[in-house]
């Protein structure tokens, strides 16, 4: 076994703190990750504060690590020691399923084992998944992503969830440059997704209720930004939409978005909130409009959109912070005081732990 150190939390919303654990040791296929840098989710929030209702504990959170391989198995053949590595929201899948052989392992029919608060299953024996905000990772080496070349390290790890999750729904709605769309909030995952559309050529309307963020919106590649908290924005901008993306992680009022697509356009939603959202039917019907989802992205889509952001030199917009601040940090997150990512300078910062 392999001993690690992180920050964890014991109970819901009881502050992280220093936590001692073990890695499984390297199976055939495994790599071992020192973890360098790790980004903070909102959802790591969500499921520290047990606001899904589904954590266990103890609970290591972090699902955008970045880090280098120190170890390989002997039968691993896409890595090799030094290479610069990440990790994503997902360990493992069953691999057999439809949308497994398709690429598409985030919606695994058995579910994808999450990079935390999950059990894994190795050699017949379960242990629960723990993640980022800790030292070093065991992980198969056909669920880590190479980081490319020009990607800066720290400011790539938000890529692998903040990063993906708008990549993914805009090359499936074929984001280009006919296409008009709107991305609410300029969070996390909102701001890589407006520099990720600006690359892809499509027409980008930032709607966020902070109208201090037009000018960086506009500096990340937005072309037009609005306040949703002046009433007109609903008025002036009525069918003038091809595709919304929700980033929000709190309720909005549907109807009042979805009268903003023109006919056959989608709004996709990505953010989690923890309560139920609702919808009229004529608010659908009467433009021929959809309500999509979408999480995440697979294993060879999230290589590729790391290859895009390294093509285009497109990375996160982050504030570092040593893992001492993340309690500090997530009442800032959850307040939207951040610019605009979050990520755990875990190598550094946790060397004095020792
Ligand atoms: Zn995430
Ligand atoms: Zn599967």
């Amino acid at each position: 076994m392999i001993d690690t150190i992180g920050y964890a939390a014991m109970q819901p919303s009881k502050p992280l703190i220093p936590y001692s654990f073990k890695r499984r040791s390297l199976l055939k296929n495994d790599v071992l990750i020192d973890i360098q840098y790790c980004g903070i989710c909102h959802s790591d929030v969500h499921q520290v504060r047990n606001e899904w209702g589904s954590s266990t504990f103890p609970l290591v959170p972090g699902h955008e690590i970045v880090g280098i391989v120190v170890q390989t198995g002997d039968n691993v053949t896409k890595f090799k020691v030094g290479d610069r590595v990440g990790v994503g929201n997902f360990v493992n899948s069953c691999r057999e399923c439809k949308p497994c052989m398709k690429g598409l392992e985030q919606y695994c029919v058995k579910g994808a084992i999450w990079t935390y608060n999950a059990i894994e299953w190795e050699n017949g024996k379960s242990s629960p998944t723990q993640g980022g905000y800790s030292n070093k990772i065991v992980v198969n080496e056909k669920y880590v992503l190479a980081v490319p070349g020009n990607l800066p390290l720290a400011a790539s790890a938000p890529l692998l969830c903040a990063g993906i999750t708008l990549y993914s729904p805009l090359m499936h709605w074929n984001a280009g440059p006919e296409m008009k769309l709107a991305i609410i909030g300029l969070g996390g995952i909102g701001h890589i997704g407006v520099k990720i559309a600006h690359a892809l050529g499509a027409d980008v309307t930032v709607l966020s209720h902070s109208s201090n963020k037009q000018d960086e919106a506009i500096r990340m590649g937005a072309d037009n930004f609005h306040s949703i908290s002046d009433p007109n924005t609903f008025k002036k901008l009525r069918g003038n939409f091809d595709l919304i993306i929700n980033t929000a992680s709190i309720e909005i009022d549907l109807n009042k978005y979805l009268k903003m697509l023109n006919l056959d356009g989608t709004m996709v939603i990505v953010g989690l909130p923890q309560n139920k959202m609702q919808f009229n039917a004529y608010s659908i019907t009467n433009a021929r409009r959809s309500i999509a989802g979408s999480v995440i992205g697979g294993i060879e889509e999230t290589q590729e959109m790391l290859s895009f952001c390294n093509d285009r030199n497109i990375s996160c917009d982050i504030e570092l912070v040593p893992i001492q601040q993340v309690n500090v940090a997530y009442d800032r997150i959850v307040s939207s005081d951040v610019r605009y990512r979050f990520v755990i300078d875990v190598l550094n910062s946790l060397e004095h732990e020792n």
